[in-house]
Protein backbone atom coordinates (compact mmCIF):
# COMPACT_ATOMS: atom_id res chain seq x y z
CA UNK A 1 0.00 0.00 0.00
CA UNK A 2 2.02 2.96 -1.42
CA UNK A 3 1.66 6.09 0.99
CA UNK A 4 2.53 7.33 4.23
CA UNK A 5 2.71 4.80 7.32
CA UNK A 6 3.34 5.73 11.01
CA UNK A 7 4.95 3.24 12.93
CA UNK A 8 7.01 2.49 16.38
CA UNK A 9 10.02 1.00 15.37
CA UNK A 10 13.59 -0.17 17.13
CA UNK A 11 17.00 1.27 14.85
CA UNK A 12 18.78 -2.16 14.63
CA UNK A 13 21.50 -0.81 12.43
CA UNK A 14 22.47 2.35 10.63
CA UNK A 15 24.62 2.37 8.07
CA UNK A 16 25.89 5.95 6.33
CA UNK A 17 24.89 5.51 2.32
CA UNK A 18 25.62 8.15 -0.42
CA UNK A 19 27.09 11.83 0.78
CA UNK A 20 24.57 12.50 3.59
CA UNK A 21 22.05 9.51 3.83
CA UNK A 22 21.72 6.75 6.32
CA UNK A 23 19.97 3.45 5.22
CA UNK A 24 18.18 1.78 8.79
CA UNK A 25 17.15 -1.35 9.76
CA UNK A 26 14.53 -1.13 12.27
CA UNK A 27 12.49 -3.46 13.94
CA UNK A 28 8.34 -2.56 14.14
CA UNK A 29 5.59 -4.38 16.07
CA UNK A 30 2.94 -4.92 13.42
CA UNK A 31 5.62 -4.86 10.22
CA UNK A 32 8.73 -6.80 11.65
CA UNK A 33 11.87 -5.87 9.74
CA UNK A 34 11.94 -3.24 7.77
CA UNK A 35 14.50 -1.17 5.63
CA UNK A 36 14.17 2.44 5.58
CA UNK A 37 16.25 5.71 3.98
CA UNK A 38 17.02 8.89 6.06
CA UNK A 39 17.99 11.79 3.54
CA UNK A 40 20.06 14.52 4.14
CA UNK A 41 20.55 12.65 8.02
CA UNK A 42 24.08 13.31 8.31
CA UNK A 43 23.94 17.25 7.36
CA UNK A 44 24.50 19.62 9.80
CA UNK A 45 21.30 20.99 10.69
CA UNK A 46 19.32 17.67 9.68
CA UNK A 47 15.57 17.80 11.54
CA UNK A 48 16.48 14.38 12.63
CA UNK A 49 19.11 15.17 14.81
CA UNK A 50 21.25 12.19 16.51
CA UNK A 51 18.06 9.56 17.00
CA UNK A 52 18.43 7.41 13.50
CA UNK A 53 21.30 5.83 15.55
CA UNK A 54 20.88 2.11 16.90
CA UNK A 55 18.93 1.40 19.38
CA UNK A 56 16.68 4.21 19.48
CA UNK A 57 12.95 3.77 19.78
CA UNK A 58 11.45 6.08 17.72
CA UNK A 59 8.07 7.05 16.58
CA UNK A 60 8.57 6.94 12.57
CA UNK A 61 6.88 8.86 9.65
CA UNK A 62 7.87 6.75 6.90
CA UNK A 63 5.98 7.43 3.38
CA UNK A 64 6.16 3.75 1.49
CA UNK A 65 6.59 4.29 -2.68
CA UNK A 66 6.93 1.23 -4.83
CA UNK A 67 10.68 0.54 -3.27
CA UNK A 68 11.47 -2.14 -0.85
CA UNK A 69 13.23 0.90 1.18
CA UNK A 70 10.67 3.07 2.61
CA UNK A 71 11.57 6.87 3.29
CA UNK A 72 12.16 7.97 6.32
CA UNK A 73 9.70 11.91 6.71
CA UNK A 74 9.80 12.21 10.27
CA UNK A 75 11.29 10.82 13.73
CA UNK A 76 10.09 11.57 17.46
CA UNK A 77 12.40 9.90 20.15
CA UNK A 78 10.23 7.55 22.59
CA UNK A 79 13.56 6.40 24.38
CA UNK A 80 17.33 6.34 23.47
CA UNK A 81 18.41 4.68 26.72
CA UNK A 82 21.23 6.89 27.01
CA UNK A 83 22.29 5.27 30.49
CA UNK A 84 23.30 2.06 28.79
CA UNK A 85 25.36 4.06 25.43
CA UNK A 86 27.54 5.37 28.37
CA UNK A 87 28.48 1.38 29.26
CA UNK A 88 30.62 -0.76 26.63
CA UNK A 89 29.48 -4.03 28.37
CA UNK A 90 25.57 -2.88 28.05
CA UNK A 91 26.19 -1.35 24.36
CA UNK A 92 27.91 -4.41 23.98
CA UNK A 93 24.62 -6.40 25.00
CA UNK A 94 22.24 -4.22 23.05
CA UNK A 95 24.40 -4.75 19.83
CA UNK A 96 23.70 -8.86 19.94
CA UNK A 97 20.32 -8.35 21.39
CA UNK A 98 19.60 -6.44 18.05
CA UNK A 99 21.78 -8.90 16.03
CA UNK A 100 19.48 -12.12 17.44
CA UNK A 101 16.25 -10.65 16.34
CA UNK A 102 17.53 -9.19 12.63
CA UNK A 103 19.08 -12.62 11.91
CA UNK A 104 16.18 -14.68 13.80
CA UNK A 105 13.23 -11.82 12.65
CA UNK A 106 14.18 -11.10 9.21
CA UNK A 107 11.07 -10.77 7.69
CA UNK A 108 8.16 -8.21 7.93
CA UNK A 109 5.43 -10.72 9.10
CA UNK A 110 4.31 -9.05 12.47
CA UNK A 111 5.04 -10.24 16.07
CA UNK A 112 4.69 -7.56 18.64
CA UNK A 113 5.80 -9.77 21.14
CA UNK A 114 9.33 -9.96 19.86
CA UNK A 115 9.11 -5.96 19.51
CA UNK A 116 7.99 -5.54 23.06
CA UNK A 117 10.74 -7.98 24.02
CA UNK A 118 13.64 -6.12 22.57
CA UNK A 119 12.17 -2.89 24.33
CA UNK A 120 12.32 -4.53 27.49
CA UNK A 121 15.12 -5.95 27.15
CA UNK A 122 16.96 -2.16 26.16
CA UNK A 123 14.93 -0.81 29.24
CA UNK A 124 16.48 -3.53 31.40
CA UNK A 125 20.49 -2.89 30.13
CA UNK A 126 19.39 1.00 30.45
CA UNK A 127 18.07 0.85 33.78
CA UNK A 128 20.69 -1.39 35.58
CA UNK A 129 24.03 -1.33 32.99
CA UNK A 130 25.24 -4.48 35.64
CA UNK A 131 22.36 -6.70 34.07
CA UNK A 132 24.84 -6.93 30.96
CA UNK A 133 25.66 -10.33 31.56
CA UNK A 134 25.69 -13.44 30.00
CA UNK A 135 22.88 -15.09 31.48
CA UNK A 136 20.58 -11.78 30.29
CA UNK A 137 21.85 -12.22 27.06
CA UNK A 138 20.86 -16.06 26.86
CA UNK A 139 17.72 -15.28 28.67
CA UNK A 140 16.81 -12.82 25.83
CA UNK A 141 17.75 -15.76 23.36
CA UNK A 142 15.32 -18.08 24.90
CA UNK A 143 12.51 -15.85 25.10
CA UNK A 144 12.96 -15.36 20.86
CA UNK A 145 13.08 -18.77 20.73
CA UNK A 146 9.95 -19.06 22.27
CA UNK A 147 7.93 -16.10 20.11
CA UNK A 148 9.64 -18.23 17.15
CA UNK A 149 7.82 -21.27 18.66
CA UNK A 150 11.39 -23.04 18.85
CA UNK A 151 11.63 -23.36 22.49
CA UNK A 152 13.31 -26.41 23.83
CA UNK A 153 11.91 -29.28 24.90
CA UNK A 154 12.71 -29.29 28.74
CA UNK A 155 10.62 -31.61 31.18
CA UNK A 156 10.98 -35.17 28.98
CA UNK A 157 12.75 -36.29 26.64
CA UNK A 158 12.21 -34.38 23.07
CA UNK A 159 12.53 -37.96 21.60
CA UNK A 160 10.96 -40.68 23.36
CA UNK A 161 8.74 -38.61 26.63
CA UNK A 162 11.00 -40.52 28.99
CA UNK A 163 11.14 -37.92 32.09
CA UNK A 164 14.25 -39.71 34.08
CA UNK A 165 17.70 -39.56 33.55
CA UNK A 166 17.65 -36.44 31.00
CA UNK A 167 21.15 -35.91 30.77
CA UNK A 168 21.75 -34.93 27.22
CA UNK A 169 20.47 -31.92 24.66
CA UNK A 170 19.76 -32.66 21.19
CA UNK A 171 19.45 -29.69 18.57
CA UNK A 172 17.92 -31.59 15.47
CA UNK A 173 15.26 -33.52 18.56
CA UNK A 174 14.58 -29.70 20.10
CA UNK A 175 15.41 -30.68 23.90
CA UNK A 176 16.72 -32.39 26.23
CA UNK A 177 16.91 -36.72 25.45
CA UNK A 178 17.18 -39.59 27.82
CA UNK A 179 20.61 -41.86 27.24
CA UNK A 180 18.65 -44.34 24.97
CA UNK A 181 17.76 -41.07 22.62
CA UNK A 182 21.27 -39.53 23.05
CA UNK A 183 22.88 -40.35 19.46
CA UNK A 184 24.06 -36.62 18.12
CA UNK A 185 23.55 -34.91 21.59
CA UNK A 186 25.85 -32.92 23.80
CA UNK A 187 26.03 -33.45 27.50
CA UNK A 188 23.83 -31.40 29.61
CA UNK A 189 24.74 -30.96 33.37
CA UNK A 190 21.47 -30.72 35.25
CA UNK A 191 22.55 -26.86 36.02
CA UNK A 192 22.21 -25.71 32.44
CA UNK A 193 18.98 -27.57 32.12
CA UNK A 194 17.92 -25.77 35.32
CA UNK A 195 18.99 -22.61 33.69
CA UNK A 196 17.29 -23.29 30.48
CA UNK A 197 14.09 -23.69 32.76
CA UNK A 198 14.69 -21.18 34.76
CA UNK A 199 15.25 -18.43 32.54
CA UNK A 200 12.39 -19.93 30.11
CA UNK A 201 9.73 -19.91 32.78
CA UNK A 202 10.44 -16.49 34.69
CA UNK A 203 10.62 -12.45 33.24
CA UNK A 204 13.81 -11.55 31.87
CA UNK A 205 14.35 -8.94 35.00
CA UNK A 206 14.11 -12.15 37.13
CA UNK A 207 16.77 -14.31 34.99
CA UNK A 208 18.49 -16.94 37.67
CA UNK A 209 22.13 -17.17 37.74
CA UNK A 210 24.79 -20.11 36.81
CA UNK A 211 27.82 -21.03 36.52
CA UNK A 212 30.03 -20.11 33.29
CA UNK A 213 30.24 -23.47 32.68
CA UNK A 214 26.37 -23.92 33.14
CA UNK A 215 25.89 -21.27 30.68
CA UNK A 216 28.36 -22.23 28.02
CA UNK A 217 25.80 -25.32 27.84
CA UNK A 218 22.83 -23.28 27.58
CA UNK A 219 24.56 -21.42 24.98
CA UNK A 220 24.95 -24.81 22.57
CA UNK A 221 21.55 -25.77 23.28
CA UNK A 222 19.97 -22.01 21.82
CA UNK A 223 22.05 -22.35 19.30
CA UNK A 224 22.19 -26.09 18.13
CA UNK A 225 18.13 -25.45 18.09
CA UNK A 226 18.55 -22.22 16.33
CA UNK A 227 20.89 -23.74 13.62
CA UNK A 228 18.51 -26.96 13.19
CA UNK A 229 15.16 -25.46 13.34
CA UNK A 230 15.43 -21.93 11.52
CA UNK A 231 18.69 -22.56 9.14
CA UNK A 232 20.62 -19.67 11.60
CA UNK A 233 23.42 -18.88 12.96
CA UNK A 234 23.44 -16.71 15.71
CA UNK A 235 26.73 -14.42 17.29
CA UNK A 236 28.43 -15.51 20.37
CA UNK A 237 26.62 -13.99 23.21
CA UNK A 238 29.23 -12.70 24.93
CA UNK A 239 32.74 -10.88 23.99
CA UNK A 240 35.44 -13.76 24.53
ZN1 LIG B 1 14.50 -40.72 24.97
Amino acid sequence: MPGPLKTEAIVLRSLRFGEADRILHVYTPRRGRMGAIAKGVRRARSRFGGRLEPFFRLELMLHEGRSELLTVTGAQTIDGFARLRDDAAALDSAARACDAVARLFDTNEPHPDVYNLLCNELALLDADVTRADHANQLAFRLKLLLAAGLAPQLASCASCGERDHLSGFSGAAGGVVCPACEAGSFPLDEAAHEFLSGALGRPLAETPPASERALRQAERAIADTVEHHAGVRLREAVAR
